[in-house]
């Protein structure tokens, strides 16, 4: 019988390169590090998604669901690989259970880690209880707790959304764009507005990136239908007066400085590369690009080739994703892992 494929990651990647291997009769062995699948937008508890609008709950929920149906995938949770050893068709892993996996090729679904706000001081997270990030906000809808300040659990009367939070910013090192929190900010947005109609929502932005058909569904539908007001600028900081935070900075428009108090302050926080990169580059020999994201091999021909011939790569592993792209890069590197178990000789 071929050997299984060796999927590091439970989060949406992981799980589509999962079921795909397994739909066309391969055997999967799912490691992921946490207790439980889903990756993301489970283990953070995300709210709606975009584009599609559905609750993460339900929609990732439901692709976790059928790979802990499917007999051929047999799940590793609170797992990692510590050694992986081998050529491609005859790889051997030892995970931290202490249990050994024969795999003929490897995909990494590793993802990637929220960049965490205290590396930003200046603008008030962990200082003032009444910043929080997108992910907290995602917290509040989908526990169904809805929108307050963590501070008194008061509803917030105005809210300042402040974008590229660990994003494009050179001081900090994260040069890269997120790809996908100015589209999330616009729908987290509408989502308050529509809860709370008489709060005021601001988002602070240096360009707006609801890129493709997000433009229209996102951007102009939150400017049109929800009222929220953009305003361009550099932020200097975030301090409070006692009962409101202040955001100070400049607007870029006009060139003036502004300052504005609001009851709640979110930062839209980007995606960091995963912080156990370089273990998992040295256990699996393959190589990092400059940022830290595993490095992709091509381009091109074989979407998912990392560095080293039989382990391939998929999702926020390779850099900021979204949720579609990182199922379609699941999918792709497991047709491309599924053809290396092909050709390895059958054991005797
Ligand atoms: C606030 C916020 C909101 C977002 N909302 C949306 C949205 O609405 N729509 C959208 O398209 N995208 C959204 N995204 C992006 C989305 O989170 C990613 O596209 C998606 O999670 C990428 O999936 P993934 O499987 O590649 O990685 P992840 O979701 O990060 O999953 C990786 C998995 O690998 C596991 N893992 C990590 N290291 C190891 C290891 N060493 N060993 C074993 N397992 C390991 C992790 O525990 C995790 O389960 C959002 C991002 C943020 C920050
Ligand atoms: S998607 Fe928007 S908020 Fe996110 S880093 Fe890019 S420009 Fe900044």
């Amino acid at each position: 019988m071929d050997k299984p494929i060796l999927v590091v990651g439970g989060g949406p990647a992981g799980l589509a390169a999962a079921h795909s291997l397994a739909s066309i009769g391969s055997r999967v062995a799912l490691v992921e590090k946490e207790a439980r699948l889903g990756g993301a937008p489970i283990l953070s508890g995300y709210a709606k998604l975009v584009p599609s609008g559905e609750w993460a709950k339900d929609a990732i929920g439901g692709m976790v669901k059928r790979v802990e149906a499917n007999d051929l995938i047999s799940i590793h949770t609170s797992s990692r690989v510590e050694e992986f050893a081998g050529a491609p068709g005859d790889f051997t892993a030892r995970l931290s259970s202490g249990s050994t996996v024969d795999a003929a090729a490897a995909i990494l679904c590793t993802g990637f880690t929220h960049f965490d706000s205290v590396n930003k001081p200046e603008w008030g997270f962990g200082t003032f209880p009444d910043v929080v990030t997108t992910t907290q906000v995602e917290q509040m809808i989908s526990s169904g707790r809805g929108i307050r300040c963590p501070s008194d659990g008061r509803r917030p009367q105005r809210v300042a959304i402040l974008l590229c939070v660990g994003s494009r910013d050179r001081q900090i090192g994260r040069e890269w764009c997120s790809k996908i929190c100015c589209t999330v900010s616009c729908n987290i947005a509408m989502e308050i507005r529509e809860e709370l109609p008489d709060c005021h929502v601001y988002i602070y932005y240096m360009d707006i990136r609801t890129y493709g058909l997000y433009e229209t569904k996102y951007y102009w539908r939150s400017q049109e239908e929800f009222k929220v007001k953009y305003i361009k600028a550099r932020i200097a900081e975030v301090t409070s007066d006692g009962q409101k935070l202040i955001v100070k900075g400049e607007d870029t428009l006009v060139k003036r400085p502004i300052t504005i108090p609001f009851d709640l302050v979110v930062h839209a926080i980007g995606m960091d590369p995963n912080v156990e990169n370089p273990a998992l580059a040295r256990v699996f020999g393959v190589k990092l690009q400059e940022h830290g994201h595993i490095a992709k091999a091509n381009a091109y021909c074989t979407l998912g080739e990392t560095s080293r011939e039989g382990v391939f790569v998929a999702g926020a592993a390779t850099g900021p994703e979204t949720i579609d792209d990182s199922i379609a890069q699941g999918n792709a590197a497991a047709m491309a892992a599924f053809a290396i178990g092909r050709k390895a000789p059958v054991a005797a």
